[in-house]
């Protein structure tokens, strides 16, 4: 792995804003309305002593098929804003987890419709299957799980008996 420049140009810190930018924009493909930042799964842009954009990666779920395609968006993302020189690699280490969804992240995944994860430090109920799924539409805590997978894999189907509707769940891990 190449050293990362540590500050050492007042530019680099402009062109690694740009790059971090650019890199942190893209939408998550599965859930649009969240970007790769807030879900924390953009870990770090940098530059490199070549000059090259090396931009870190965790992926969500393994086995997650977004994956894959979330790298080559973050890459594509950079080559259009105008970064010749770029990689994208994976961090494995420390896995992710859903604690690092922004707050903002979480918001808008319910904006969406979608129950945020809950915090592990709230969940530990869930082992016990015991969590309570607030509706992401009208917050009522009268919910149950009709499936453990939603739209996705990584998602469980929920619905509400206040306003009946389905929804889905962002399950934690
Ligand atoms: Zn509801």
């Amino acid at each position: 792995m190449a050293e990362v420049v540590e500050l050492g140009k007042r530019s680099d810190t402009k062109v690694r804003e740009a790059a971090w930018a650019a890199a942190a924009a893209v939408p998550d493909p599965e859930i649009p309305v969240v970007t790769v930042a807030d879900l924390g799964i953009l870990r770090s842009v940098d530059i490199d002593a070549d000059g090259a954009v090396v931009a870190r990666v965790t992926p969500t779920y393994s086995g997650c098929p977004a994956t894959r395609m979330i790298e080559q968006m973050v890459l594509e993302a950079l080559q259009n804003a105008g970064f010749g020189d770029v990689r994208v690699e994976s961090v494995l280490s420390p896995a992710w987890t859903t604690d690092w969804i922004s707050n903002e992240g979480r918001e808008k995944l319910r904006q969406f419709g979608i129950a945020p994860p809950q915090k592990t430090s709230n969940s530990k109920r869930a082992l016990f299957g015991e969590t309570v799924v607030n509706c992401p539409r009208c917050g009522s805590a009268e919910t149950e799980r009709v499936s453990e997978f939603g739209s996705t894999p990584c998602k469980a189907l929920y619905r509400c008996k206040a306003c009946k509707e389905p929804f889905d769940y962002f399950k934690c891990l």
